[in-house]
């Protein structure tokens, strides 16, 4: 390995991506993201896709070598003029990533996964009803047997919480644990020692199909159970709105006095999509099957299609039962869809089917921790 020295002037693509307050700590995380994204670049490439100097580069891969979070992995491939680079890679295992899912109301799921998202051990605690201080006495347990079942150094825990949490890691309001201004990262950082984020659980899920379900940075994932979850993605970002309920569809009418719904209104998108309703949809009419899904599915469509045309989105992802979404009701909502924001300067949104399973928000915690603590988007 030699190292380089030369000095090279960062060009305009360094100015853009590296704003002057940016330290030390944000290049490092650059060139980790940029290995993340490309095994096996050497440091000439990082140089040159960073738009770092060639002796900043040096100086940050010799960093992460010492940190062990990437390895030399021999002779670049790609043959230059010149003599050829050390290809560089990450190393998945260098960290775990320690993962907590709490939007079962049955069984709180946790896991340990390695940097590339893959899981490698599964730990579950029963709620068996808990709530409040119980509630939380379980959920710091099962963080305890995360921790102990680590086999390399943790990068940190994420967490994924149903109801309204700030950008604190605070539950404000989380109805199905009872838990009402919970400081959850707080209180699970001073009980661990280890770093802690705490996320809306819908949120993360969208976060984890962009991250390791190839999403695109700007979707909007729908969760349909009971109700009506979403999370949106703009720019690779959560957005959040004003009231955290950016991307909240069901409650906009769709049928002027259709069926009464729990916000007090009639004919919401919820009254067709939720599972109970469409279940029971289904139940009362046996014989039309497939047109009562695809009459849900062209509600959806309508409503998606003024949400994809504003944020300019490619992708609509929907997690629920895949028996009634991904069938009649996705073809139909795919149709309405394109149909309703045909235009020639853009492509039609994709609506598709979770490919994440039960497995969305617990990989979204991974993401986070990711995010947080090594800065890989
Ligand atoms: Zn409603």
């Amino acid at each position: 390995m030699s190292t380089r020295t030369t000095p090279r002037s960062s060009g305009t693509r360094a100015r853009r991506l590296i704003r002057p307050e940016d330290g030390r700590r944000n290049n490092i995380a650059l060139v980790l993201q940029t290995l993340y994204d490309h095994s096996g670049l050497s440091r000439a490439d990082l140089a040159r896709q960073t738009g770092l100097t060639r002796v900043t580069v040096s100086d940050l891969v010799a960093e992460l070598l010492d940190d062990g979070l990437i390895r030399e992995a021999g002779p670049n491939e790609q043959v230059r003029p010149g003599k050829p680079g050390t290809a560089l890679a990450l190393v998945p295992d260098a960290r775990d990533l320690l993962a907590i899912d709490l939007s079962d109301q049955v069984t709180l799921h946790g896991a340990i996964l390695s940097l590339q998202g893959e899981v490698v051990h599964r730990v579950d605690r029963p709620l068996a009803g808990a709530r409040g201080d119980a509630a939380l006495a379980t959920v710091t347990e099962l963080a305890r047997d995360l921790q102990r079942a680590a086999t390399h150094p943790a990068a940190g825990l994420g967490v994924g919480s149903p109801g309204l949490v700030d950008a604190d890691g605070v539950v404000l309001n989380a109805t199905s644990l009872g838990w009402r201004d919970v400081n959850l990262a707080a209180h699970l950082e001073a009980a661990l020692g280890l770093p802690a984020d705490v996320a809306n659980d819908a949120n993360l899920a969208a976060q984890a199909e962009h991250r390791f379900a190839g999403g695109s940075a700007n979707l909007l994932r729908l969760q349909i159970v009971g109700g009506l979850g979403a999370a949106l993605l703009v720019g690779g970002t959560p957005v959040l709105g004003e009231n955290s309920a950016a991307g909240e569809i069901g409650h906009v009418v769709v049928e002027p006095d259709g069926a009464p719904c729990r916000c007090g209104k009639r004919g919401c998108l919820e009254t067709w999509l939720a599972t109970p309703h469409l279940t029971q949809r289904l139940a009362d009419d046996p014989g039309h099957h497939d047109e009562i899904l695809a009459a849900a599915g062209r509600h959806l469509g309508t409503v998606l299609a003024p949400v994809v045309a504003v944020l300019d989105l490619s992708q609509v992802i929907l997690g629920g039962p895949r028996d009634l979404l991904d069938g009649p009701l996705l073809a139909a909502a795919q149709a309405t869809l394109t149909e309703d924001t045909r235009v020639d300067f853009r492509g039609p949104a994709q609506l598709t089917h979770s490919t994440l399973g039960d497995d969305a928000v617990i990989l979204g915690a991974a993401a986070l921790v990711l995010r947080r603590r090594l800065g890989v988007r």
